[in-house]
């Protein structure tokens, strides 16, 4: 029963801003991570009941983004 774990992968960034998408097809989750404001702001919900976690070391993004 447990839910599936959406890996997101950085697909572009600056020095500001990194943009993770989704690596599940079919969920197209993606959003914004604000390296200033170290914050996120989701862009495509996509399946926001899965869990999801950020790829990189750079960013601790954890199952609680939203
Ligand atoms: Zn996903």
């Amino acid at each position: 029963m447990g839910a599936e774990r959406h890996l997101m992968m950085c697909v572009d960034s600056n020095d500001a801003e990194s943009l993770f998408e989704c690596t599940v097809a079919g969920c197209g989750r993606r959003l914004v991570f604000d390296h200033v404001g170290a914050r996120t702001v989701v862009l495509d919900r996509g399946l926001s009941n899965a869990p999801h976690h950020g790829s990189t070391g750079l960013v601790g993004l954890s199952g609680g983004v939203d």
